[in-house]
C-alpha cells in the first residue's frame, strides 16, 4: 500500500473530468516536462518522489509525444513565442543536474524523434574530467558542447546546488552569476534561463523578492521552478515558470493526463503544505 499513488488515482478517476477547457486568449497554457536521471536504477522512494525514467518508459513519452504532433521547443524559444504564430501543442523538455544519462541514454531517443531538450547543469560538477552529483556520473564540458552542436540548449541550475534560501544575498548571487558565467566561457553561447534546485520556496516572500531581482540584474528571461502544472504563458512571471514532473510512474494515460492538465491540481496541496510549513517554521 505505501506505493499507492494518490496523485495518479485523483487524476486518472477525478480531476480528468475538470481539465480546464481553455476559452481565453489572453494567455495559453504550455506544459514544461521535467525530467532528471534517464536510467533503470530503482528507487526505494514514494513514486511521487522518484526522479529516474527507465529509457523506455522516456521513449514511450517521446512516442507519445510525435505521434499526438507535439511540437518541442526550447525554454529559450519561449519568450520569442509569446506574439508569434505558434502551434497550440507546443512542450517544453527539461532536464535537470547534468547527468551523463542525459548524453547517453535521453539524447539519442530525442534525436530519433528530431525533439530538441533544455539541460539545467549545476556547473561545479560539469567539468573537464568526469564527476559525480547525487552518486550519479555528469556530463564533461566536452559532452556539453557536443550536444550545443546537435541543437540541445542549455541553462543554469546553480553552482554547487545549494538550498539558495540559506545563503546570503552575496552567497545566492554568486550561485546564480558564477554558474550562468561558466557556461558562457565553456560554450561561447548566451545562458539566460535559470532552474531553481529543490522544492520552490512558494511561501517565502522575502526570499523571492531578492531572488527575482538577482535573475533580472544578471540577464536571465525565463526561470523554472518545482511548482506543479502547466506554465500560462502570457499569464504567469516567466522567471516563475511551473512545471509538470515526469518520472518512470508515468504510464500512457497518466503521461497524457498530466499534459493535459489534470494533473494542475496538485498545485493547491503542495502550495498549501508549504505554508502550513513555513508558518510552523515562523513561529517556533
Ligand atoms: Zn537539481
Amino acid at each position: 500500500m505505501i506505493n499507492f499513488r494518490l496523485d495518479r488515482f485523483l487524476t486518472v478517476n477525478c480531476f480528468r473530468y475538470f481539465i480546464n477547457k481553455q476559452t481565453s486568449t489572453s494567455y495559453r497554457q504550455l506544459p514544461i516536462l521535467m525530467y532528471h536521471s534517464i536510467s533503470d536504477v530503482k528507487e526505494n522512494s514514494h513514486p511521487y518522489y522518484h526522479v529516474n525514467t527507465s529509457p523506455a518508459v522516456f521513449e514511450s513519452h517521446m512516442r507519445y509525444l510525435s505521434e499526438n504532433n507535439y511540437d518541442v521547443i526550447n525554454l529559450r524559444d519561449l519568450s520569442d513565442s509569446l506574439n508569434a504564430n505558434h502551434s497550440a501543442k507546443q512542450i517544453v523538455i527539461t532536464f535537470d543536474d547534468g547527468f551523463l544519462d542525459f548524453y547517453t541514454s535521453a539524447y539519442p531517443i530525442l534525436r530519433k524523434f528530431g525533439f530538441t531538450a533544455t539541460v539545467f547543469l549545476p556547473t561545479a560538477f560539469i567539468q573537464n574530467n568526469r564527476t559525480s552529483f547525487k552518486d550519479n556520473q555528469c556530463m564533461t564540458w566536452d559532452e556539453v558542447r557536443q550536444l550545443l552542436t546537435e541543437g540541445i540548449s542549455f541553462g543554469s541550475h546553480t553552482v554547487s546546488h545549494p538550498q539558495l534560501t540559506d545563503l546570503s544575498e552575496d552567497g545566492i548571487e554568486h550561485e546564480i552569476k558564477a554558474s550562468r558565467e561558466r557556461i558562457e566561457d565553456e560554450t561561447g553561447i548566451k545562458v539566460d534561463s535559470f532552474s531553481y534546485p529543490f522544492a520552490f520556496p512558494q511561501e517565502n516572500r522575502d526570499f523571492i523578492a531578492r531572488y527575482k531581482g538577482i535573475l533580472i540584474e544578471q540577464g536571465y528571461r525565463t526561470a523554472v521552478t518545482t511548482i506543479i502544472g502547466r506554465a500560462a504563458i502570457g499569464l504567469d512571471d516567466p522567471l516563475f515558470l511551473k512545471r509538470i514532473p515526469a518520472n518512470n510512474g508515468d504510464d500512457p494515460l497518466f503521461f497524457q493526463l498530466k499534459l493535459q492538465g489534470a494533473y494542475d491540481w496538485l498545485q493547491t496541496p503542495q502550495s498549501f503544505f508549504k505554508h502550513i510549513k513555513g508558518s510552523i517554521q515562523n513561529h517556533v
